[in-house]
């Protein structure tokens, strides 16, 4: 049993390392932001709400959002644990994640902080806009996000940290070499592979 979230900033490669990492541990990666996206493709009523936020930059108001984690992690696949990447996002967001969580005598088991230069990820993410051509990967929208992510949800580490769960990961380099930091930080914490992983 594995509960995990990946925070970091908009470009730090949270998506990229969930995949691994839910493949690691062998529990489901969550993530709203592709929620949301797959939502907005598929134009659900959820999804043309969602979209202005999205494009602006802006989260998405906690209505649409708590709801939605909620029901996804009542699902049978994340109950053997999960992988969160993208929620929680706001102080508001962990009061609800941690009432959720609390009501089935669970908690969050580590909370890994992927750390990432601004400039870096802005240039990655000026990448990612050639080659996926996301409509929130726009320089001015970017840089947005970033502010965003600065004033709501960098203050969650702090949160987190006073608990003590917090393992703060170098996000530069080969996406396998953060894989194995942030695989290596936590088995320090007791936290190991599934079985099918282990050698
Ligand atoms: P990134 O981490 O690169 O900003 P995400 O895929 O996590 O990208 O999120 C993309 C967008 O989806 C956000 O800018 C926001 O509009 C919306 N979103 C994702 N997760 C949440 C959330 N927990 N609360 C509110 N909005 C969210």
């Amino acid at each position: 049993m594995t509960r995990l979230l990946l925070i970091g900033p908009p470009g730090a490669g949270k998506g990229t390392q969930a995949v691994h990492l839910a493949e690691i541990y062998g529990i489901p990666a969550i993530s709203t932001g592709d929620i949301f996206r797959s939502n907005v493709k598929n134009g659900t009523e959820l999804g043309t709400k969602a979209k202005a936020f999205m494009d602006a930059g802006d989260n998405v108001p906690d209505s649409l959002t708590n709801a939605l984690i909620r029901d996804r992690l009542e699902d049978d696949d994340a109950q053997e644990g999960f992988l969160l990447d993208g929620y929680p996002r706001t102080t508001d967001q962990v009061r609800e994640l941690d009432a959720f969580l609390a009501s089935h005598g669970a908690a969050l088991d580590a909370v890994v902080e992927l750390e990432a230069d601004p400039e870096v990820v802005v240039a990655r993410l000026r990448k990612r806009a050639l080659e996926q051509g996301r409509s929130d990967d726009t320089e001015a929208v970017v840089r947005h996000r970033l502010e965003v992510y600065a004033e709501q949800t960098a203050p969650l580490i702090k949160v987190y940290g006073s608990r003590g769960v917090v393992v703060t990961i170098d996000a530069l380099g080969e996406i396998d070499a953060v894989t194995a930091r942030i695989t290596g930080a936590l088995v320090d914490r007791g936290i190991v592979a599934a079985d099918a992983f282990k050698p």
